[in-house]
Formats: C-alpha cells, sequence, structure tokens
C-alpha cells in the first residue's frame, strides 16, 4: 500500500546523496524461531522476547553475500533459501549509514531526535572508519547500481561522483537533460553547464576519469572512460596531457605511484571518519509478533 508506505519512510532529504547509503535486507523469522524454539528448547513466549530485541549488526545488512537468517531477494514472493518459508515469515531490516561532516551533524541529530523510541524501533550505532575505506564501499556500491553494458553509465557514474565530492550543489538540477560530460579549455575550477553539455575544469575532469578507470577495470582489460577504454598507463599519460597530474602534485614516479597518490587523494586516505548507522526495526518488530501470534 504506498500510503503505509509513505507513512513509514522517514526523511532523508536534508542529506546531500553523496554522504547517505541505504542497505535493506530480508531476515527469515522461521530460521530464527526455529533456533531459538528446536536448537536452543526455549519456550515460544521465552524466544519472542528473545528475538524481539534482535538487532543485526552492520556487517550483517551490508556484506556482499549475507548468511543465514538473512537473505536477499528481487522476487515478489520470495522464499528463504535456507529453510523454504515463504513470504509471511519474512521481515525486512532497512539500514541507513551517514558519514559524518560538518554538513550531515545537525540535520542527523535532528532526525534521530524525532524518531520514535519505543521497542527500539530505530536502534543507532556509531562505527569508525577511514576516507579511503569508505570511498571504496562508496565505489563497490555504485559499480553495482550501474549497467556498464550502456553508455550512459559513464555520465551517471560522474554525477555519482559529484554528488560525492561537491555535495552542497543540487546535482539532480545540473544533470536533468544533459547529454554528455566533456573537459573545459577555459575553466581553472569547478564545471559549468551549457546546453546539454556539462563541462569540467581539468581537476574535476580527472577525478571523473579516475573513478570511470577504477569503476570498470574489472569488467574488462584495463578501465572505459569519458576518453575510451584506457589502460593504465594511457590513463595516466592521458591524465599528465590534461594537466591533471599537475595539478595534483602527482607527476613523479611510475603510473602505479602515480596511481596510488591520486587515490590517496582522490579518497582522503587515513583520515579518520565517523559512520552513523540508523537501523529500522519496524517492520521486524511488527512480523515478529505475527509469527509468534501463530506459534502460541
Ligand atoms: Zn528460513
Amino acid at each position: 500500500m504506498p500510503t503505509a508506505a509513505k507513512k513509514r519512510d522517514i526523511d532523508l532529504s536534508e542529506f546531500p546523496p553523496g554522504a547517505l547509503a541505504t542497505y535493506t535486507r530480508l531476515v527469515c523469522l522461521a530460521c530464527i524461531f526455529d533456533l531459538f524454539t528446536e536448537q536452543l528448547g526455549l519456550a515460544p513466549r521465552t524466544a519472542y522476547s528473545e528475538i524481539k530485541r534482535h538487532a543485526p549488526s552492520p556487517p550483517d545488512l551490508t556484506a556482499h553475500k549475507p548468511a543465514r537468517p538473512y537473505f536477499d531477494s528481487v522476487e515478489k514472493h520470495p522464499r528463504c533459501p535456507s529453510c523454504d518459508a515463504a513470504k509471511r515469515w519474512h521481515a525486512r531490516f532497512t539500514l541507513h549509514r551517514v558519514e559524518g561532516s560538518k554538513l550531515t551533524d545537525a540535520p542527523r541529530r535532528a532526525l534521530v531526535k524525532s524518531l520514535p523510541k519505543s521497542d527500539d524501533q530505530f536502534q543507532i550505532s556509531d562505527a569508525k572508519s577511514t576516507r579511503r575505506a569508505v570511498f571504496f564501499e562508496w565505489l563497490d556500491a555504485t559499480g553495482r547500481s550501474l549497467d556498464f553494458a550502456d553508455e550512459g553509465w559513464l555520465v551517471a557514474a560522474t554525477r555519482a561522483y559529484l554528488e560525492r565530492a561537491e555535495p552542497k550543489t543540487d546535482w539532480a538540477e545540473v544533470f536533468d537533460g544533459l547529454r554528455s560530460v566533456r573537459r573545459s579549455q577555459r575553466l581553472a575550477e569547478g564545471w559549468q553547464r551549457d546546453g546539454a553539455r556539462l563541462f569540467l575544469a581539468p581537476a574535476l575532469y580527472g577525478d571523473a576519469l579516475l573513478v570511470q578507470y577504477l569503476l570498470s577495470r574489472s569488467h574488462a582489460h584495463g578501465g572505459v572512460t569519458l576518453e575510451g577504454r584506457l589502460t593504465l598507463r594511457e590513463l595516466v599519460r592521458r591524465l599528465r596531457q590534461i594537466g591533471y597530474l599537475e595539478a595534483r602534485g602527482a607527476t613523479q614516479g611510475d603510473e602505479f605511484e602515480i596511481l596510488e597518490n591520486l587515490i590517496e587523494q582522490l579518497t582522503g586516505g587515513d583520515e579518520p571518519v565517523k559512520l552513523h548507522y540508523i537501523l529500522d526495526r519496524r517492520d521486524f518488530l511488527e512480523k515478529v509478533k505475527t509469527v509468534y501470534a501463530h506459534y502460541a
């Protein structure tokens, strides 16, 4: 029901898209009840009060391959891959991850304050990471959302990168009706839209090429970029030609050292970053109740 779904959505519009990630995963309550009642021998009532408190850790919901009792499915009527339980036994966890920064701290505090507190419908937790680790997680998630068979992915990847790099800009508006991304011959920094084309200054354009290369290099020999398919050596040569290496102070060393240096700057390296997790347990709590009613 769309109206119910709408009521359920929490308002995340204050967060720049590049600083927010949302993960959802199904959990099989038949598997969980089975564990507590059959294997641990608890009475249904005791099992119910234990299970109600269950909260997955972020890796349970973010890891590539889910482990029992969690699973992923895009089907309308999925079955649990472990016990074959039907949909009414499944619940969905939703996890929002906000990268801590000056831009996100105030809206995050306001959001957390506004959430209902009873029954731990939402659980809040923090974790420490580095800019580099967060960047590669973002790169990985972005890569899985793109269709590399469609050339439009190059523009989509550029947009995703810009959303991260310059979160204050309304990129949805900038990319509305956009047909191509080019390197600007005039701009020393920043970007400019001209008709259906977006022009990027060499530093931003070089970042975009690097991101495209990193996204696609595992899919093919070399990587595919707005400048065509490039091996690492060709990429570095191209980046040198457009003045990107000079702009980043990365002119020394062989191509591997240069790539490492560029990645360090692109990602932010070992600089610490705080991750804030908001776990939405509402669907889980509802379904646990229903399933318990069936057991009791
Ligand atoms: Zn199951």
